[in-house]
């Protein structure tokens, strides 16, 4: 079985970002610049933002923090924002989630000019990714898909199933496996028998938040199976696939921690100097 390393696929990533970076900076004598807005004191989210920061730097990336209190009211951070939409040094901006419960999270989403969104959630970006045009794709359904494609460069006609439909991983999981010509089933909450699908599949990405659902007997023989979950629990940090049972079946498995999670922070560098590339045609 080929355990898949996320940490080392990222640092790859990041490697050929600093040099795409260092090129850009000659080219046009400036660097993307990724701004990320943090509301509250949650420590997740603090973390986050850290790391994001601490990796923007490392690839040459000009990154800046904007830090709100809880309190903060909605219309300073919409006018912050539309000051970052017209803001020629910033060419990624991130307002990093969840949001206290009094600021509108669609509001802040559609606040932030499509060109700019590096989380790619912008209703603007998501009709853009559907239908096959060029748009920023959510970090985390685009670090599984660089994964996959490092296992398997040729996806055309792929049973694919990606179990969860949030809009954050598992719709545009599906949007990307469909453009690779893969056969895409979407599972959810209301799938009645997960299992089945799941024995379908070649590719199986898990993006659900509970902790081990897909079981052993639930995979085929060569699929590649990719788990987004992140779940604490008594034994500590697990996926939504059950590690131990999957890898005895599996081609290709990425471990929790150390597999997805690496990949998601690299994506959004990769889409902040996207978008600086796209606003320098
Ligand atoms: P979500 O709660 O928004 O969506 C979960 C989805 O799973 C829903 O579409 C739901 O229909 C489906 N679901 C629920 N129960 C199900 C069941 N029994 N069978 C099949 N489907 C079921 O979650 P999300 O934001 O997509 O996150 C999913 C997991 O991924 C969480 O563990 C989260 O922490 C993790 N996550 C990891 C990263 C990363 O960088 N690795 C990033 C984001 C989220």
């Amino acid at each position: 079985m080929i355990l898949i390393d996320g940490k080392k696929a990222a640092a790859e990533l990041r490697a050929e970002l600093r040099e795409e970076v260092a090129e850009l900076k000659s080219k046009h004598n400036k660097v993307p610049g990724l701004t990320v807005i943090l509301i509250g004191d949650l420590t997740p989210s603090q973390i986050y933002v850290r790391n994001k920061e601490k990796s923007a730097n490392e690839v040459g990336l000009k990154s800046e923090v904007i830090k709100y209190p809880d309190s903060v009211e909605e219309k300073t951070v919409l006018e912050k924002i539309q000051e970052l939409n017209s803001d020629e040094t910033v060419s990624g901006i991130l307002v990093q989630l969840p949001l206290p419960k009094h600021i509108d999270k669609q509001k802040v989403i559609e606040a932030i000019v499509p060109s700019k969104d590096v989380d790619g959630f912008h209703p603007m970006n998501v009709g853009n990714l559907s239908s096959g045009y060029e748009s920023s794709i959510p970090c985390t359904p685009l670090g599984c898909y660089l994964l996959i494609k490092k296992i398997e460069p040729n996806l055309s006609g792929k049973k694919a199933v990606v179990v969860g439909r949030s809009n954050l991983n598992g719709k545009p999981m599906t949007q990307l496996l469909l453009k690779e010509n893969c056969t895409v089933t979407i599972t959810h909450s209301k799938t009645k028998d997960l299992k089945a699908e799941c024995l379908e599949a070649d590719i199986i990405v898990a993006a659900v938040g509970i902790p081990e659902l897909v079981r052993g007997d639930w995979v085929k023989k060569d699929a590649i199976v990719i788990d987004v979950g992140i779940n604490k629990t008594d034994n500590g940090i697990v996926g939504d696939v059950h590690f131990d049972e999957v890898s005895k079946n599996a081609k290709a498995l990425t471990p929790v921690p150390g597999g997805v999670g690496p990949m998601t922070i690299a994506c959004l560098l990769k889409n902040t100097i996207d978008c600086f590339k796209r606003s320098q045609i």
